[in-house]
Formats: structure tokens, C-alpha cells, sequence
């Protein structure tokens, strides 16, 4: 008689969630109030807006909106009309800010949804006054380039339209904001000089209220802060300063399963394009997660341009301790040598973490080369998403 091949008892693991998703985000709604409210602390006498572009940075618009406007904010900025609209219903007494302005055919959502366009060029400008004159007043806020060179009157022109005597009565913007290019490096002279620019704009904006500071620009201290203060990615956990201690929570938590778990012989190769070559006989955990996921390529352990740069790949978070990431991240794969864990230990079915309260999303990105925005925004569709009031 021939011995069968076929397994008897189940091989996965007994303690693996049992479920249909092969990946899973945890998003933690008391984290995300908790830095909401620590950056409003950090404002100091300013008020504190909340940034909810791009699906709020990929953790999901309506529960974040819905968190920060608990915890109290009421003033909301967006990227576009659509996201505005998105948003109107979910904060109905909040004031929503769209970053990118005013168009022509898009002027209809403004009125409708009662969204406030961020006016940054002169165009955009001629656009809305042509839209107030036929519909009525409206309130807009007012962009100034202080030298990032994105969107933004600049200065000469911000100040030649405050005192223009063409200037329409019903021309009065509610805020007047500019943008940090190098927030994140505190020291940059930058700093200093978008802020004295800055000053110079808002001089002749008397009683118009003023925003200048992002996430990091909050951080730079009180003379950035001014009337309002637009926090984005802190609140998302994420770092907002460069080469320093990260002071905010987790907010999500990636995981994905592991779908097998191989052996391997010493001088074998790993993944496409046999990148990672085994320097020693090896245990590896095949992940359900690839960069279709947005877990990025470019966090290949070996077999990509960037490992010439950065000497490591990514790393995952298993049993207790770090597993690094090895060969090529594939569309929806990725290998994690998990042979320095004791061998019963990690079975199929089992959740590795990706990043999360036990592997800093800032670890990940930049052994990615990128920034915890990136990994953020590019959180795919494929994840399961939870949410959960936890203290991790
Ligand atoms: C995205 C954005 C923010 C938020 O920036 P973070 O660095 O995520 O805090 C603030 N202001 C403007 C104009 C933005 O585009």
C-alpha cells in the first residue's frame, strides 16, 4: 500500500483569525482623536483644522471626519470639490477648505455643498468673481506662494489686489494661507523666509484670518501657528519631521497573511529575478501582500536599483520580533525570512504586521526610500479595514 500524500489534519494555523481577507488595516479612532488632540495642543492659541485629502490619507473619510469633528475640530481642508462633497454631509456645521481651487464648471459644487475655494491663481480669481457676481456672495480663502513655486498669488500680487480700488466689496476672504516647503527640516532657512513673506501678505489683510503651518510647521513653534493651524499626516500617526522621535500614536495597523511557509536550501534564489539568494538554509513566510496593495517595491529586500542606497529592505513583524523582508515584492506576494523564529512558531493563516504599533510605518518607508504619505495614500482596496478604539 502507498502512503498518502494527502494531509490529514488541516495545516494552517489553529490560532490564525479565521476569515476571507488576506490582508487587514486596524485603524485605531482613539489614536487618531488623541493627535488631533495633541496638534491642537501644540498650535497653542490657534485654532486647529483637520487635512482629509485623498480619503484621509488612505485611513477612510467618513470615520476620520467623523472623529476629529468629535474631538473638535470644525474647520476641514480637502484637495478637490469632489472630496468636499464627500465630505459636506459628514460635517454639516464644518467649514471645508478645497486646496485646489476653483475652475470653470466646478462652480456650481462650491455653491451647492457650500465648499470654500482656496483661490491661488489669477485665473482662479477671475473665475470667482465671475461666479459671485451671477450666484452670489461666497466666502474664499486666498493662496500666497511664500516659495514652494505650487499654487499661490504671489506676494506682489496678493498685495496689489488688497489694494486695488476695482476690488469688489463682496471680495473679502476668510483666511489667507501659504505653504511650507521645508517644514520638515527645522533648521532650513526656508523657514524664516516663507514666514517673513508671509508676514508681508497678510499686513495688508487686516482682520482676515491667517494659516501658514502644517503638520510640521506646527512643530517650527508659535510664530508659524498664527489664526489656524492645518495638521494632515501627525493625525494619521505618521512622521512630519525629519531625523527626529516621532511623537504621535499609531493610527493603522497592516497586516496580511502568511500563505505558506518553505524551506529552503542554502545558495537557492527568492522571488522574481532570484534576487535574494539564501546565504544560509532558510525558513520563508510567502505573504499575501504586494505592491498592488501599495506595499511597495521599492521595499524589496534585494533585486531592486534602490538596495545600491539603502542596505536593507523592509521588515515585518512576527512572534515578538522583526523579519526581514526577503527578495523582490511582487503584485501580490512578498517573502519574509522567518528562520531565526522558533520553527513551530509561525504557520500559515497567521498575521504578519507590515507596520503598525510594533513596526513604525517610518521604519518601513524609509527602508522603502519614500515617506509614511506615500505608504499611507497608497493603502489599496484589497485590504479589510477595521475600526477599533484601542490603547496600543
Ligand atoms: C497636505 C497639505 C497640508 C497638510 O500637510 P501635512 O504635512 O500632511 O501636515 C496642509 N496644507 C496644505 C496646503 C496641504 O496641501
Amino acid at each position: 500500500m502507498t502512503k498518502s500524500t494527502f494531509p490529514s489534519a488541516s495545516p494552517f494555523s489553529s490560532t490564525a483569525p479565521v476569515g476571507e481577507e488576506h490582508a487587514r488595516l486596524t485603524i485605531d479612532l482613539r489614536a487618531l482623536a488623541d493627535n488631533w488632540r495633541f496638534m491642537a495642543k501644540k498650535s497653542g492659541g490657534a485654532r486647529t483644522a483637520a487635512v482629509l485629502k485623498a480619503n484621509a490619507y488612505g485611513v477612510g473619510l467618513e470615520p476620520a471626519a467623523r472623529t476629529f469633528h468629535q474631538a473638535g475640530a470644525r474647520d476641514f481642508f480637502v484637495a478637490s470639490p469632489a472630496e468636499g462633497v464627500a465630505l459636506r454631509p459628514i460635517v454639516p456645521d464644518g467649514r471645508i477648505f478645497v486646496l485646489s481651487g476653483m475652475w470653470p464648471g466646478s462652480e456650481r459644487l462650491f455653491f451647492e455643498h457650500d465648499l470654500v475655494p482656496v483661490i491661488a491663481s489669477q485665473e482662479q480669481l477671475a473665475v470667482f468673481m465671475a461666479a459671485i457676481s451671477e450666484r452670489g456672495d461666497h466666502p474664499c480663502a486666498l493662496q500666497v506662494d511664500t516659495g514652494m513655486n505650487r499654487l499661490g498669488l504671489t506676494v506682489a500680487d496678493a498685495l496689489a489686489l488688497a489694494h486695488d480700488p476695482a476690488r469688489p466689496a463682496s471680495f473679502c476672504p476668510v483666511l489667507i494661507l501659504s505653504h511650507l516647503a521645508c517644514g520638515d527640516e527645522p533648521l532650513h532657512p526656508m523657514n524664516r523666509m516663507q514666514l517673513d513673506r508671509f508676514r508681508a501678505a497678510i499686513r495688508a489683510y487686516e482682520g482676515v484670518e491667517a494659516s501658514l503651518a502644517n503638520s510640521a510647521g506646527i512643530f517650527l513653534g508659535d510664530e508659524f501657528h498664527f489664526q489656524l493651524t492645518r495638521p494632515g499626516i501627525s493625525l494619521y500617526g505618521g512622521a512630519a519631521v525629519n531625523d527626529e522621535p516621532n511623537p504621535m500614536r499609531p493610527v493603522v495597523k497592516a497586516e496580511a497573511r502568511i500563505l505558506q511557509v518553505r524551506e529552503a536550501k542554502i545558495g537557492e534564489g527568492v522571488s522574481y529575478g532570484a534576487a535574494g539568494m539564501l546565504a544560509r538554509d532558510s525558513r520563508i513566510a510567502v505573504v499575501a501582500i504586494g505592491y498592488a496593495d501599495g506595499y511597495l517595491r521599492s521595499l524589496s529586500g534585494a533585486g531592486v536599483p534602490l538596495r545600491r542606497a539603502v542596505a536593507t529592505g523592509a521588515s515585518g513583524f512576527l512572534h515578538g520580533r522583526a523579519v526581514p523582508l526577503i527578495g523582490r515584492v511582487t503584485m501580490d506576494l512578498t517573502h519574509f525570512d522567518v528562520t531565526d523564529l522558533p520553527e513551530r512558531s509561525v504557520r500559515a493563516g497567521d498575521f504578519i504586521e507590515l507596520f503598525g504599533p510594533n513596526m513604525p510605518i517610518e521604519t518601513v518607508s524609509k527602508a522603502g526610500g519614500t515617506i509614511d504619505y506615500v505608504l499611507l495614500t497608497s493603502l489599496g482596496p484589497r485590504y479589510r479595514r477595521d475600526y477599533i478604539d484601542a490603547d496600543w
